[in-house]
């Protein structure tokens, strides 16, 4: 009957490309199409339809039709466009007397009233066919128009809600929900948690299994939400991560767990987190590294949208410390090249002060990137402003080296660098015509990290003038491996941490410096990174009962009897097992172009955790407190307090 099902089931939309433009309905066309579609939904089934808007075609011509949906628009009280979830259709107004009636409800409806019409399919006349609208041949000569439900209030139009501010958006999201991109996003995460479970369930035979929200405190990692309880004194956790259920999942024989997990961390105020997020929650018994790598590189590729270009696996790996060295961070987006190139040897004997103080340190370096063409589409305000925020903010100098540009702004290490050197520098950095080297020296892992931020910077720097380095129809996947086991804390570097969480296991190789050097030691983590951002971890678990206990209360310092509970089921013949989490919004936001993970949730909370539409979190009256035992301690400045929460990049702020 159909064609492609898709393309009837879902009102055609652009594809999109890095940024989310606003799609108009009905003008263009996309797909959801994910690979391995096998039936047709039945989407006019149990309901007071026969069609949906956008599924009609010339082959349906001569049909009696009834359709609901939302008036879109009406032109000269002669036409209306009545939209549903799957397009928009044009419906042609009766104007002879004896449809008076029909005319009057669909005339005088306003915009965005719910109606429902009966009529018959019939063809546009010669010259009105519409070819941007999938239903541009045909119209509906309606018969009979029922008004479900007029649109009293609509404090804004539809057509321009993605012109709104985020704040409004928020506020009415049961609104900016009928736009079809958030249709769209919306549409394509329920289809690839559908193929997602589809792949792990019917053809992996993982099992689907609920864990408890309400929870206890976890020690180490992220913050958790506490939740009061009708004991005195005693309170819930919302878990982090079902971390510790899916691996005593393991202990009692699941063999192969998976959930679309709600997780919640009381991170605070940051930039695209939001307070509860959702995984994708992993977890084998008796499988390593690799087995979880090839397992997830499946699981994408099964679920991977069709209108994308397909996923190449197995997908590249890249150890911790390569990533650190080459592009400052652990999470580099491998799109595009300018990586970190050491190039301390060039200056063993230079006459540059600052790089020979940098050079006379036990962990001094000196590391430049190169960025192509900078010299034609930086200007001298970017490296200004680049070299002033290194200074303020990493308190590190930063150089420009113009060593084959024509334009040359006067470089001040440029005089002093000596032919040889330049030849050098140019051979190791492989520099154009027109690139710009930026340099900079000092402690290894600081002078990184800083090119890792403005190899990010310059790139934006360039794409703003037009170069396209990064494609956004390309998906760069990585795998990043051998992390460290430990990280020093930030608080007191003399104190280690878990990089990952407790329950990683060590590298094997590495295993006897636990007992010596435990900063040296590897660990089997590994991290899913997508264009630069992190999509996914997870690692072999410790299932030697007196191992984790020796890292969580020697190593770490911490108060074992709050997981006496994992530490005595280990002891009860806990098999080897390991796992990993998929961040689901953050893959969709990368997939879809959103603009922020915001756009790929139905409800999210704003910036500052709050429910911009029902106003949550609200106080609860003292006497509603009571059976919890608690009692609100007011800040004594509430508008000292609301600022420090407050973020400039954010509605809300
Ligand atoms: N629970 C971990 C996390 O949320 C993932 C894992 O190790 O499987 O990061």
């Amino acid at each position: 009957m159909f064609s492609c099902w898709l393309s009837r089931l879902y009102w055609a939309l652009s594809k999109p490309t890095g940024r989310t433009k606003p799609l108009i309905w009905g003008s263009l066309s996309r797909s959801l199409v994910l690979s391995s579609q096998r039936r047709i939904p039945e989407l006019s089934s149990f309901v007071a339809r026969t069609n949906t808007c956008g599924e009609l075609r010339s082959s349906h011509l001569g049909q009696e039709v009834t359709l609901c949906g939302w008036i879109q628009y009406r032109r000269q009280n002669i036409f209306l466009v009545l939209r549903d979830f799957n397009g928009l259709v044009q419906v042609v107004i009766p104007q002879d007397e004896s449809a008076a009636s029909v005319k009057k409800i669909l005339c005088e409806a306003p915009v965005e009233s719910v109606v429902q019409v009966s009529g018959i399919v019939i063809s546009r006349p010669p010259g009105q066919e519409n070819p941007k609208m999938p239903t541009g041949e045909i119209e509906i000569k309606v018969k009979t128009a029922k008004l479900l439900n007029s649109c009293k209030k609509l404090p804004f139009e539809i057509k321009d809600f993605l012109k709104k501010t985020e704040a409004l958006r928020l506020q009415y999201r049961y609104l900016d929900l009928r736009s079809s991109q958030m249709q769209y996003n919306l549409r394509l995460r329920s289809q690839m948690v559908m193929k997602m479970r589809e792949y792990l369930c019917n053809l992996h035979g993982f099992v689907d299994v609920e864990t408890p929200t309400l929870f206890k405190r976890t020690p180490g990692g992220a913050k958790e939400f506490v939740i009061p309880s009708r004991e005195p004194g005693k309170f819930y956790s919302l878990p982090q991560s079902p971390q510790q259920f899916k691996q005593l999942l393991m202990v009692g024989g699941l063999d192969r767990y998976f959930q679309v997990a709600r997780c919640y961390r009381d991170e605070g105020s940051r930039p695209d987190r939001q307070p509860e997020f959702t995984q994708i929650d992993i977890e084998m018994s008796f499988v390593d590294q690799t087995g979880i790598q090839s397992l997830i590189e499946g699981l994408v590729q099964y679920s991977w949208p069709n209108d994308k270009d397909p996923v190449v696996v197995p997908f590249p790996s890249m150890t911790f410390a390569e990533a650190l060295a080459s592009y400052g961070t652990d999470k580099p987006d491998t799109r595009f090249g300018m990586k970190i190139v050491d190039i301390s040897d060039v200056f063993r004997n230079t006459e540059v002060r600052f790089l020979q103080d940098a050079l006379s340190k036990p962990q001094g370096t000196v590391k430049a990137i190169c960025i192509p063409e900078g010299a034609k589409y930086l200007k001298r305000k970017d490296i200004e402003s680049i070299r002033k925020s290194a200074a303020d903010r990493f308190k590190q100098e930063v150089l420009p080296v113009f060593l084959k540009a024509s334009r040359n702004w006067n470089s001040p290490v440029g005089k002093l660098i000596m032919e040889e050197q330049g030849l050098q520098l140019i051979r190791l950095l492989e520099v154009q015509e027109e690139d710009v080297v930026l340099l900079t020296a000092g402690e290894r892992e600081k002078a990184c990290s800083l090119l890792g931020k403005l190899r990010l910077e310059c790139a934006d720097l360039l794409e703003a003038g037009g170069v396209v380095l990064r494609d956004p129809a390309l998906f760069s996947f990585l795998w990043v491996v051998d992390f460290p086991l430990f990280l020093p804390k930030e608080e007191n570097p003399k104190e280690l941490e878990s990089a990952h969480h407790p329950f990683t296991a060590p590298h094997p190789s590495d295993v006897h410096l636990l007992y010596t050097e435990p900063q040296k030691v590897r660990s089997q983590h590994y991290d899913l990174v997508l264009n630069g951002s992190e999509i996914g971890g997870g690692s072999i678990r410790i299932h030697d009962a007196e191992l984790q206990r020796y890292i969580l209360a020697t190593i770490l310092k911490e108060d074992v009897k709050l997981l006496s509970h994992l530490l005595q089921a280990l002891d009860c013949g806990a098999p080897p097992h390991g796992g990993i989490a998929l961040g689901l919004d953050r893959l969709m936001c990368l997939i879809t172009g959103a603009p922020s993970i915001r756009d790929v949730i139905a409800f999210p909370k704003s910036f500052r955790g709050h429910d911009l539409m029902s106003n949550a979190p609200d106080s609860i009256p003292p006497e509603e407190l009571k059976p919890y035992h608690i009692q609100v301690s007011w800040p004594t400045d509430p508008e000292a307090e609301k600022s420090s929460l407050n973020h400039p990049c954010h509605p809300e702020s």
